[in-house]
Order: structure tokens, then sequence, then C-alpha cells
């Protein structure tokens, strides 16, 4: 058995953000999704129109959080929801649908305080754009963050501008340092998310973003394979033939090449992206996600590797 980083699981081999949040708060933590229904400036006109060309939101959003929900009974269904069904014991609501930074300080300000109003939530994540974030909100999470756990989820998805180009994002790799710059430092975990797949998209091109994130101050990452839901541009695309989607064996083999070159310190919240049945086109792989993180854990140890072994 080779003698690991001390962050990474030695069964895992990765540092998993499960146990990240273990060793921090000493218990089982579970995020909760909510849906405080924002919308997205690149798809209302502000950034852009028509959204990223993969976005179907209700792909990325479980059943039961929708906006017209309260917060506090979506808060109370997925606490229930994990508790009974992991053992949780302390939470961290995920705003995670659109862009959750989209509105006015004041506005967050109040939306983020009512989902800390419960003893056992331990703290908010909320993802956003790298255009979406105001030095008002920057300094409102700040301030959280004094006495609360904060994560930041910004999405990247490509290092590659002329990809973010192609698939719409509305804005560039240049933005998103930028705002990664303007958010160390004040406390809290900056996640960034990633997808690969993209056509045209070289492995090797791909494995560079482990180095990228190697040199920022960004403390955890989101990962899943590029998949095409009912609804988007990118069906279309698969259905013209413009969009040839990975096999599971290429993803598993890149996923696995990525975690050996991205640092023991960057904790890994997400290998797989899922979608259900009824919108979900290509690929279909069939797998839950606990399937995929096994399928990938795997094949680090039939290597003999694990996370970071390959850090430069
Ligand atoms: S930034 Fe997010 S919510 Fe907005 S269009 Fe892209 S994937 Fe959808």
């Amino acid at each position: 058995m080779p003698n690991l980083p001390d962050e990474l699981h030695k069964d895992l081999r990765i540092n998993s953000y499960g146990h990240y949040l273990r060793r921090r708060f000493g218990c089982r933590v579970s995020k909760v999704n909510v849906d405080a229904g924002f919308t997205c400036p690149n798809r209302d006109g502000s950034k852009g129109v028509g959204g990223c060309i993969y976005c179907n939101n209700v792909s990325f959003s479980p059943k039961d959080t929708q906006s017209l929900i309260p917060l506090e009974e979506q808060l109370a269904a997925g606490m229930a929801y994990h508790r009974t069904r992991l053992g949780s014991e302390k939470f961290i609501v995920y705003f995670q649908k659109y862009t959750n930074t989209y509105a006015s300080v004041d506005s967050l300000a109040d939306l983020y305080r009512r989902a800390l109003n419960h003893p056992n939530v331990l703290g908010i994540s909320v993802g956003t754009r790298p255009d979406a974030l105001s030095d008002g909100t920057l300094e409102l999470l700040t301030e959280i963050a004094r006495t609360h756990y904060v994560c930041l989820e910004l999405g990247l998805q490509s290092m590659d501008d002329a990809i973010l180009f192609r698939i719409n994002r509305g804005h560039t790799l240049a933005e998103f340092l930028a705002t990664v710059q303007r958010a160390a430092g004040r406390g809290f975990d900056v996640c960034t998310h990633l997808i690969y797949g993209f056509p045209g998209e070289h492995p090797e091109e791909f494995l560079k973003t482990a180095d990228l994130i190697a040199s920022l101050p960004i403390d955890s990452i989101k990962l899943h394979q590029l998949h095409a839901v009912e609804g988007t541009e990118l069906a279309e695309m698969y259905r013209r033939g413009e969009f040839v989607p990975l096999s599971l064996r290429d993803y598993v083999t890149t996923a696995a090449d990525f975690l050996e070159r991205l640092p023991a310190r960057v904790t890994v919240q997400r290998l797989y992206g899922s979608a259900p049945l009824a919108i979900s086109i290509a690929p279909r792989w069939g797998l839950k996600n606990n399937q995929m993180w096994y399928a990938v854990l795997n094949e680090l140890r039939r290597r003999g590797t694990w996370q970071g072994c390959r850090v430069k």
C-alpha cells in the first residue's frame, strides 16, 4: 500500500468532498439542493440568449426542488431525505439552479440568511457564473463565512476559449481567472465546475485543466461528462451527428488521468453527471452516481495510483 498524502481517503485514494466535510465538521454532512427561483444572465439577454448549449436546468434539478415551494419547505424535505437515507446530521444548503448570485445584494442576503436560520445548517454553497459576482455579493459571502461554512461554485466548464465560444458560455477563461483572484483569501471555499467531452476536445488538452487548477487558489472541483438532454442545442447537434458522446471507457480513463494530476489538497465533489431518463439523450451509460465513482476509483486502484501522484 503506497504512503498516501494525509488529505486522501485511504481506500478511495482521492480527497472526496464527503470525507473532507466529515474531517472538518466531525459528522456526516449532506448538501441539500434548493431552487430559489433565479434565472441566468446567459439566458435572459443581459449576457447572452439561449444559454449554454447543454443547459436544461431540469437535468440537474432533483424533483423536490421547485422555486414555487418556499425555501424552508424545500429544506425540511431535503434534510429529512438525507437524514433517513444517509444518516446525515448536519447540512449545507446548495443554491444550485441557474445563477444563484443574480439578484440584488439585499435579496441575496435575505435568502442566504433564511437558509442559515436552522440549527442543523452549517452553511451554504452557491452556484454561479464567473461574470455574475458583484463586489457587494463577494462582501456578503465573506461576512457569512465569518460564522458559517461557505462554498462558492464557479462554472468554468472548459479552459479553452474556442470551446467556451462554441458552447455559448458567454464568458472567457480570463474572466474566470479574474473572478477566482477576487474570491480568493476570503475565508470560503472556491469550487470549479468542469465538463469533459466537448466536440473536438482532445484528452491531453483537457488534462491541462488539472494543471491550471493546481496553479490557482481553488479548493474543490466538480467534473462530469458532456451529456445531451432533451430541449437543448446539444441534443440537436447529437441528432445531426455533430456531437459524438464519449465512450464510458474513455471517460473513466481520462477522469483517472485528471485525478492523478489534481493536487491532493483539492476536494472532489462530483465525477459524473446524470439526468432523468425521460430527458436523457446521450450518452446513456445507465450508471448510478456511486457506480461511476467506483468505476473511476477502481481504475486508480488498478493502476496503483492516487489523486495527485502525477502533479508536476
Ligand atoms: S450558465 Fe448555467 S444556468 Fe446559465 S445557461 Fe449556462 S449552464 Fe445554464
